[in-house]
């Protein structure tokens, strides 16, 4: 464990006052197959950039040892800091071991407490027998420092050392954390041996992001009205990020730990929250489905959905939502015309009338929902996501209704730009942002009366 900012044992890590810089490298061929995305990279980057390390590079390798030994050297030669993902296993294209033994230049040595709770691991799981391959787990590079595993594959961290090379580029001292592949083993080890490590590393010193998300403007507008309140502080870094559905507002700070730079960015988040008003959908982990069903539950109120352009979408972004059964009722996907008319009962006339994708059509989704759900609100949506025109409207045209708990329905109407999946998750968010904005006034409503 470090007991020095910057210094791991007696190796300087960093020279002082430097920031540290670090670099993610996954190993797995299927990773470069594009049959997997790098979600562990994000992960990591993430938690990284919460105590203010500077990640500098996303490095996908395929289990091959020479590249993975060029690699390392090359991001040694580079970072403070490697933190490797995957080829941890048993089989023999699992060779971050290896790769990692070759590039500090020494053998791999079998640890006996790392064999222990390995056999141990299989006996919980009722397996007295434990094969070769799997005692090959055990083995790290000499001089590593070996975590105890929280799956079957331990990780472990060693210093590489890149030489001064000829043209007066000093080497430098490189930390190199290798974590299992299975994402759930690699946040485990990271949490609990890893981050604590990097933390002293660094030296004190946290960088907090705080999230504004912000439903119904677009990103200038937002930039417009954020923008004039953060001239000029030094302290937060301003950003945007515009997602499918929403933009978000970054509000970066850097101090000495979390909970400083947290209270240190409070006073400006509120400030932004003052500014956007009602676009504001949550703040940080809260998303507009979130906020949704919190504001529901202090309603004591119901929602139920009818859908057709976005197939039970909308229902399932409220169903991911811890505790979400106080406030969803139900959904139903009322993709086909039939379906519309014979299992949810719109008016057969109506649908003639106006056609699948249409104001009243929307409207009768609604009330239906409401109705066939005993829902206080209904929502209805219907629309042409793409990729073809649908019956001579064209792509994008959306329509969402709300039911509202007296009765009355509202419908709105406007072309979404994007693909099909930006098209239905726009659409989404449309009807929830309008179901959280009536929500909202009701509130401050009966707040008043
Ligand atoms: P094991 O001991 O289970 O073999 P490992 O260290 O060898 O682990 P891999 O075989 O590379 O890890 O990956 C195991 C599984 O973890 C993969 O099948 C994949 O589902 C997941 N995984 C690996 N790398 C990543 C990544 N970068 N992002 C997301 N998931 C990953
Ligand atoms: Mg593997």
């Amino acid at each position: 464990m470090a007991d020095d900012a910057g210094v791991i044992g007696d190796i300087e890590i960093r020279p002082a006052g430097r920031g540290l810089r670090a670099a993610v490298l996954s190993v797995g061929s299927e990773l470069l197959l594009g049959e997997m995305s790098d979600t562990n990279a994000t992960w990591i980057s993430r938690r990284l950039g919460h105590v203010g390390v500077d990640v500098r590079h996303h490095h996908a390798a395929a289990d091959d040892l020479d590249d993975l030994v060029a690699v390392l050297r090359w991001l040694g030669d580079d970072v403070d800091v490697i933190i490797t993902g995957g080829g941890l296993g048993p089989t023999p294209d699992d060779l971050t071991r290896e790769a990692v033994a070759a590039a500090a230049g020494v053998e791999l040595e079998s640890r006996e407490e790392l064999e222990e709770a390995i056999i141990q691991r299989f006996a919980k799981m009722g397996t007295s027998r434990v094969s070769p391959s799997n005692l090959r787990q055990a083995r790290v590079p000499v001089g590593a420092k070996a975590y105890d595993p929280v799956g079957t594959a331990p990780g472990f961290a060693l210093t590489l050392q890149t030489p001064d090379r000829p043209d007066d580029h000093p080497g430098r001292a490189t930390r190199v954390y290798c974590l299992p592949g299975v994402p759930w083993e690699l946040q485990e080890l990271f949490v609990r041996d890893v981050e604590p490590e990097i933390m002293a590393l660094a030296g004190q010193g946290a960088t907090l992001t705080r999230i504004v998300h912000v439903v119904g403007y677009g990103e200038s507008r937002i930039g417009e009205i954020v923008g004039p309140l953060v001239d000029g502080d030094e302290h937060v870094e301003l950003s945007f990020l515009a997602r499918d559905h929403e933009v978000q507002v970054r509000l970066t700070v850097t101090a000495t730990d979390p909970d400083t730079a947290r209270e240190e960015s409070q006073p400006m988040l509120e400030q932004v929250i003052d500014a956007l008003g009602s676009g504001v959908a949550g703040i940080d982990e809260e998303q507009l489905e979130d906020s949704v069903l919190r504001l529901l539950g202090n309603a004591g109120q119901t929602v139920a959905t009818a859908e057709s352009a976005t197939a039970g979408d909308i229902a399932g972004r409220l169903g991911k939502v811890p505790g979400a059964s106080h406030g969803l009722v139900g959904g139903i996907a009322v993709y086909a015309t039939e379906v519309k008319r014979d299992v949810l009962g719109v008016d057969p006339d109506l649908l003639e009338e106006h056609g699948p994708v249409a104001g009243p059509t929307t409207e009768a989704l609604a009330l239906r929902a409401r109705e066939f759900f005993g829902a206080d609100w209904g929502i209805g949506v219907t629309g042409v996501a793409g990729p073809m025109p649908q019956n001579d409207q064209p792509v994008g045209t959306a329509f969402w209704a709300l039911a509202h708990p007296d009765g009355e329905v509202e419908v709105h109407e406007r072309r979404m730009p994007g693909s099909r999946p930006q098209v239905i998750a726009r659409l989404g968010s449309a009807a929830l942002d309008l179901l959280r904005r009536r929500l909202l006034e009701q509130e401050t409503k009966n707040g008043e009366g």
